[in-house]
């Protein structure tokens, strides 16, 4: 085990209880999928999931090496390769029991064939766009494409899928939006049914659709932000990561002392000030120079001069004993100050803010 001062703290008990949270959402028999991808939102991708694993019904990656990774690290449920892979992708999509999503028929005959090489059938889940614009077949031409699933040797129409663009916004416009999307999407199931085409598994909704429209639950959800601790104002979920350090220095700076490069802070009095030996490369954003606070014995401290590629420098001066500060303890992204806060600061979302944590960070799983 790493022994460096910068780690992340994965709390599992709050994963667990997050996951409970959204479990008691659904009605009996729904499905829950937990996306994982971009390192399961920067909480380590193998080590979460294999925790995750006995509470969730199916994982959901981004890439062919994101799962990869989830099978030889022991992940054995069902993985959703949620973005477009390319045709050379597809003999490891079958080696490695994996079920893409679809919006075009360009790789159905490679599909076919990787299938019958394998001797089984390949799951593919279709991907509607129902007006977020992005991936998917237009609501339009997705009938035909559906037939062409459903009638392809050795394939077989798992899944029906769209993703909703709004669903964390309550204003009028967005809840105008999503349910339009819904209503596309109800139309397709309807056209199925009518064509006597029977589709197992039928999912629409990321966590905050899952929370705010219950009518898009159908039999699975795909959950992401939600699952860590930050989705909508429910007061119900709580943070699974904890970035944090332990102070290497304390420094004591006379008054116009200028910090770190480009000495854009300036102590106004005589300072003490502590090192975090923690940087952007960590993924604690240089947008949090001169503006980020840190989490200390029950009191934030405002960061000072520029975050550092390793290190960074806070300003204890108002700490009631800055002697002791020596290898305390520092929380630079958890309960407080949390993820959201921090991308408020920074122009950006909490997902980002998560993901970003860098890959030399160690993450720690605490039961
Ligand atoms: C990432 C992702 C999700 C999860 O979204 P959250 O907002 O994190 O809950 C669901 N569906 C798709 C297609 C995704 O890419």
């Amino acid at each position: 085990m790493s022994l460096r001062a910068t780690r992340a703290e994965i709390d599992i008990p709050n994963l667990y209880s997050n996951l409970a949270f959204f479990r008691g959402r659904l009605s009996p028999g729904v499905r829950l999928c937990l996306a994982v991808k971009g390192n399961a939102y920067g909480h380590g991708l193998v080590g979460l999931s294999l925790w995750a694993q006995p509470r969730v019904d199916t994982f959901a990656v981004a890439t062919v090496d994101e799962a990869a990774a989830l099978r030889s690290g022991g992940i054995h449920k069902p993985i959703l390769l949620l973005s477009p892979h390319s045709r050379e992708e597809i003999p490891r999509i079958l080696a490695l029991d994996l079920e893409p999503f679809v919006s075009h028929n360009d790789f159905l005959a490679d599909y076919q064939h990787a299938a019958e090489k394998h001797g089984r059938s390949l799951r593919l889940h279709l991907k509607v766009d129902t007006g977020m614009n992005r991936a998917g077949v237009w609501y339009d031409e997705a009938l035909p494409l559906a037939r062409q699933i459903a009638n392809g040797k050795s394939l077989e129409l798992f899944g029906l899928c769209t993703h909703f663009a709004s669903a964390y916004a309550s204003d009028m416009i967005a809840r105008a939006d999503t349910e339009n999307q819904l209503r596309r999407f109800q139309a397709i199931l309807r056209q199925l049914h009518r064509e006597g085409i029977s589709v197992p598994c039928v999912h629409a909704a990321n966590s905050a659709a899952t929370l705010h429209y219950p009518a898009a639950h159908f039999d699975m959800v795909r959950i992401g932000i939600g699952a860590y601790g930050y989705c909508d104002g429910t007061g119900e979920l709580r943070p699974v990561l904890s970035l944090k350090t332990k102070i290497g220095l304390i420094k004591r700076v006379p008054s116009g002392a200028k910090v770190s490069y480009g000495g854009t802070w300036q102590a106004k009095r005589d300072s003490v000030l502590a090192l975090l030996p923690i940087g952007y490369a960590d993924g604690y954003s240089r947008q949090l120079s001169n503006r980020g606070q840190v989490w200390l014995d029950g009191a934030l401290y405002p960061v000072v001069g520029r975050v550092c590629m390793d290190q960074t420098m806070i300003d204890v001066s108002d700490h009631p004993h800055p002697a002791t500060l020596s290898e305390k303890d520092v929380q630079l992204i958890g309960p407080e100050p949390n993820a959201e806060f921090i991308a408020e600061q920074t122009g950006t979302i909490s997902y980002e803010v998560l993901t970003s944590i860098g890959q030399r960070v160690p993450r720690i799983y605490l039961e």
